[in-house]
């Protein structure tokens, strides 16, 4: 079975969160859950699932509710949709009116300054994570949580599915 096909059926049969999100992109964009997998399509599994969870979730917070523009004040309103509790949220901000997260560098101890730093805060990254300040460290703070929940979620099962696919390679072999 091609990896695509595994990924999707082990996020729908084990991580309901996961799932509900690739299903609402899909629905959204009139495209198929297998599709969107398979842009994120990486070397095995785990990393496929995690990946594919990770960006549609970026996905759904970006197209499930259109921006706004204020024609009185002359700026677009972005209406970002977050799930709490398993539903839709929807956060509004206005991107000319906030912060850049780079603005909070020299405030941050070197300490606490993960291998992610670079490429989501560091100065002139370009960014959700950086451009759109609280707001889009929220946005990969969201994704980051349903990618890695994807994977704890469908564990179990992939070690036991990768397990028995390593010793049928072994019998095959013999
Ligand atoms: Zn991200």
């Amino acid at each position: 079975m091609p990896l695509e096909e595994q990924a999707e059926y082990v996020i729908k049969n084990y991580c309901k969160d996961g799932y509900y999100i690739l299903e609402s992109v899909a629905n959204k964009k009139n495209d198929t859950i297998l599709n969107l997998i398979k842009k994120w399509k990486m070397d095995e599994l785990f990393n496929t699932i995690k990946v594919a969870v990770h960006e549609e979730c970026h996905d759904y917070q970006n197209i499930m509710n259109k921006s706004q523009y204020d024609w009185n004040n002359r700026f677009w309103i972005i209406n970002q949709t977050h799930i709490l509790n398993g539903q839709p949220i929807v956060v509004k901000f206005v991107p000319d009116k906030l912060f850049k997260t780079e603005l909070a560098l020299n405030n941050i101890p070197e300490n606490l300054k993960t291998l992610r730093w670079k490429t989501y805060v560091s100065s002139g990254s370009q960014n959700a994570s950086n451009v759109y300040g609280i707001y889009g460290l929220l946005q990969e703070y969201e994704a980051y949580y349903h990618g890695d929940k994807a994977v704890y979620d469908t564990f179990e099962y992939v070690k036991k599915f990768l397990l028995q696919l390593k010793i049928s390679q072994l019998i095959m072999k013999e």
